[in-house]
């Protein structure tokens, strides 16, 4: 078969090592040259904060993170960073502190260190989301993708299980959702498949022991390669259809994910046997979103769209919405009655075929 494609892979340091996010933030800064960081988050990880103080002139700190980057609060990040002179700035925290460390580099050209604590996958991309006057409001920049990420599994061990699982889920969703995305090469496949590989095990491990050290770090490891994998592909038709439940009917952002993954997977397999042997072979079933459908259910989600707030009354308008923003780059070619029927059977639950 002939292989043709355009692939960018973007530039970012990456020090992974459980107990090791100090030593490492104090690396990531000497090698920036920088001295004087903005520290954004952190209450999660005061041991850590408590280390960068020490080595550091830590030139302004923004504690409290707010959900979905309010512009006013992205606004007092960037004046700050401009008042104290920082250098840089070192974000702590789960995608609402990255995100915000985001828009202070889109503004001010400061590199980032990222430190996640969740699953989120953010550090891996170049994409900035802002919310104003209750609309969000994305876009690409590579001044926004951090300069080094350090990630440290002794850092997601506070997590609460269930957050823990469906933050882990989330990441499996940006995986299986970037091969049949609009940029989906082989490289960023091969990114996906090895992070599927990675997330299965590692998410089974954290709902048996969430405090197996060994199982975050398999998380974060493929939480990783998802986050590559998606920032390269670009977003498919699952994102599409959550964003929608999401912005417009106001479903829970990780239970959304969790129940709409395997829906897409029936809807697109036929279409796409390729895509549908890589999630196969990474859960170790037979196929692709019966076996989704398992793990999901195995690690604690919702069964249903209805269940979490979605009615009949709402499949229509979201139907409508999420056709016109699926890519073309779908496998099987999408209709509005296709979407809708997709949305009637995950607002009943009960599973998928095969
Ligand atoms: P979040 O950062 O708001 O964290 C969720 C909750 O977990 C918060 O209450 C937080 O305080 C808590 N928390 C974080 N770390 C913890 C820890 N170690 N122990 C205990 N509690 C902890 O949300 P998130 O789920 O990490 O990220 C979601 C956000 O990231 C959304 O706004 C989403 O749009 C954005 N996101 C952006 C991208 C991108 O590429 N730009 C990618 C994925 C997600």
């Amino acid at each position: 078969m002939e292989i043709s494609f355009d692939h960018t892979t973007l530039g970012q340091r990456v020090l992974f090592g459980a107990g090791a996010a100090a030593t490492n933030i104090a690396v990531a800064l000497r090698d920036l040259g920088a001295s004087r960081p903005l520290l954004v988050g952190g209450g999660h990880a005061a041991e850590v904060v408590d280390h960068v103080s020490e080595e550091f002139t830590v030139a302004g700190r923004v504690r409290e993170v707010v959900q979905h980057v309010p512009a006013e609060r992205a606004r007092e990040a960037v004046a700050l960073a401009q008042d104290v002179g920082a250098d840089s700035v070192v974000a702590i925290g789960g995608g609402s502190a990255t995100g915000l460390a985001k828009i202070v580099a889109r503004d001010t050209s400061l590199p980032v260190v990222a430190v996640p604590t969740t699953f989120s996958g953010s550090e891996a991309t170049d994409i900035w989301g802002m919310t104003e006057d209750e609309r969000k409001t994305t876009g690409t920049d590579l001044r926004v993708l951090p300069r080094v990420v350090v990630y440290d599994a002794t850092l997601t061990l506070g997590l609460p299980t269930d957050l823990a699982v469906h933050s882990g889920l989330n990441a499996l969703a940006h995986a299986v959702d970037s091969l049949w995305a609009p940029r989906a090469d082989p490289i960023n496949r091969a990114m996906a498949g090895e992070g599927m590989r990675a997330l299965v095990p590692g998410l089974r491990g954290l709902r048996a022991d969430s405090a197996d050290v060994r199982a975050h770090e398999e998380v974060l490891y493929g939480t990783y390669l998802a986050g590559v994998a998606l920032a390269s592909a670009g977003a498919g038709m699952h994102h599409k259809i959550c964003h929608v439940l999401g912005g417009t009917f106001n479903l829970p952002h990780a239970p959304t994910h969790a129940v709409v993954l395997s829906y897409v997977a029936a809807y697109n397999a036929e279409a796409d046997p390729d895509s549908e042997a890589r999630i196969a072979e990474a859960l170790g079933t037979p196929h692709a979103a019966s076996g989704l459908w398992d793990l999901v259910r195995e690690v604690g989600a919702p069964a249903s769209l209805g269940e979490i707030g979605f009615t009949e009354d709402d499949v229509d308008l979201a139907a409508e919405l999420a056709t016109a923003a699926i890519p073309d780059s779908n496998p099987r070619p999408v209709s509005q009655d296709g979407v809708a029927t997709l949305l009637r059977s995950a607002l009943r639950g009960g599973g998928v075929r095969r």
